[in-house]
């Protein structure tokens, strides 16, 4: 049974399993013409999982649960429904982390379906338009956009088994020693045996588990699109094509890449102060294009870069932000676990859905091998790895931001080919 979650109530619950009552005290506004106190008694089971985050973490857990027949789950999302998240760019799933979870959750036919091999293509080129190689086509790493991976995630997830509108404020543990989840629309949910932080990188969750947390790297991306339709369109996709381009200089950075629909995403990435974005109308599009344009920023850069700024609309900032890799050292706790950017968020280096996905296997496999009666077990077994793992991811984009924002596109090639794979 669903709570709806429109009611402004307190929701508490028994310990008993099995069938235990549930006590609804609904203070309402709105659903009723004048304000009541009201008191409803209905049956519903608490769920023993509850996975805050519907993101690809917290749906690909989801779905592994299901598929592994541990069905006593819910999620909660801050989302008010499946349409109200901001759609993100095109991400690569890779095959050991992102593909292997979605096989082992039977999606990986329908993955395929909309998994672009194209447009793995990477090009590296400087501030004044030359580009430098072009490596990467048909790599098996295929690019998806971020809104139709949920959209495969979310079909495969039972309705019913996610509670949209769900912000969670706090975690607490009750008498019992069992999470207390309290959310925003007033819903308190008692008794459940695990709750999983899915809950990205300003994760409620990790306060009870960690004093850790996410620190300013000290670079921004600002966004912004070339959709179809717009006058530079065609020009630019006869330039870019596919995939992926990367170009450096002075510290600064741009990446274009092609998206599902064909249209393209830029960001432009530079250093800022923390609160920078604080300080700009991202809606005034010319405010914005001015200040690109300026010479503390591209000023001087090609005139196929100051296109790009001239056309571009829908700008949206990322201040990046990460964990450090100490970080990553806690003693497990009970009843609470983090995975994904929860876990360890980083500045984007290309593994960020892949590891969450990884992390929502390893820990749905776990969960399984103990059974529900020993969940802290399967938690301490699956953070052994999981805290490895999200070191070194961290570690990777702390070189890899360090290895983009350079002077000049060769000292790139100097800090990261190796790891790319690259000759010389
Ligand atoms: C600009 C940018 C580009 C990136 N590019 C790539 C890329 O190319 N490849 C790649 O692998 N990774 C990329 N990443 C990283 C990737 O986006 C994350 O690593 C990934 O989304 C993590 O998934 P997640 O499910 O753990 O967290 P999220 O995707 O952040 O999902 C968290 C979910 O929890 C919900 N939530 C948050 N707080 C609450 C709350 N209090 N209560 C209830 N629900 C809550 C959110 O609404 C969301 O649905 C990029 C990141 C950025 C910023």
């Amino acid at each position: 049974m669903s709570v709806d979650c429109s009611f402004s109530g307190l929701l508490s619950t028994p310990r008993a399993e099995g069938s235990p009552c549930i006590k609804v005290v609904v203070h309402s506004g709105f659903q009723m013409p004048h304000p009541v106190l009201d008191t409803i008694a209905f049956s519903m089971s608490t769920p023993h999982i509850a996975i805050i985050g519907a993101g690809p973490c917290g749906l690909t857990l989801a779905q592994l649960l299901e598929h592994k027949g541990i069905a006593n789950y819910i999620v909660y999302e801050r989302d008010d429904s499946p349409n109200s998240n901001r759609a993100g760019g095109s991400l690569d799933i890779h095959p050991e982390t992102g593909q292997r979870a979605l096989r082992e959750a039977g999606l990986f036919d329908k993955f395929k379906e909309c998994a672009r091999y194209a447009d793995t293509a990477f090009a590296l080129g400087d501030k004044n338009g030359n580009r430098i190689f072009q490596m990467g086509e048909g790599r098996d790493a295929p690019e998806i956009d971020r809104a139709e991976l949920r959209k495969i995630l979310l079909d495969a997830v039972p309705e019913g088994k996610i509670r949209w509108g769900h912000i969670l404020k706090e975690v607490t543990f009750g008498d019992d020693g069992r999470p207390r989840l309290r959310f925003e629309n007033g819903t308190v949910l008692s008794g459940v045996r695990l709750v999983v932080g899915a809950d990205g990188a300003w994760s409620k969750v990790r306060r009870v588990i960690t004093k850790a947390t996410p620190q300013f790297a000290g670079k921004a991306y600002l966004e912004g699109r070339i959709r179809r339709g717009n006058p530079l369109y065609k020009t630019m996709a006869g330039k870019f094509g596919p995939g992926m381009y990367l170009a450096i200089g002075d510290k600064k950075i741009t990446i274009t890449q092609r998206q599902g629909d064909g249209s393209y995403r830029i960001y432009f990435g530079f250093q800022t102060p923390e609160h920078f974005f604080r300080t700009l109308d991202l809606q005034n599009v010319e405010a914005i294009r001015e200040m690109l344009l300026s010479s503390k920023y591209y000023g001087d850069w090609a005139e196929g870069t100051k296109d790009l700024i001239r056309h571009a609309t829908d700008f949206w900032a990322w201040s990046l932000y990460t964990l450090s890799k100490e970080d990553l050292s806690w003693k497990s706790v009970s009843g609470a676990t983090l995975c994904g950017d929860a876990a360890h968020v980083t500045v984007p280096n290309g593994e960020g859905v892949n590891l969450a996905m990884a992390d929502a296997l390893e820990l749905a496999t776990s969960i399984a091998q103990h059974g529900v009666e020993e969940l802290n077990e399967a938690v301490a077994e699956y953070e052994k790895g999981m805290l490895g793992r999200g070191a070194e991811t961290i570690a990777q984009g702390e070189m890899m931001i360090e290895a983009m924002f350079v002077e000049r596109p060769d000292i790139f090639v100097q800090k990261f080919g190796p790891i790319m794979g690259l000759n010389n």
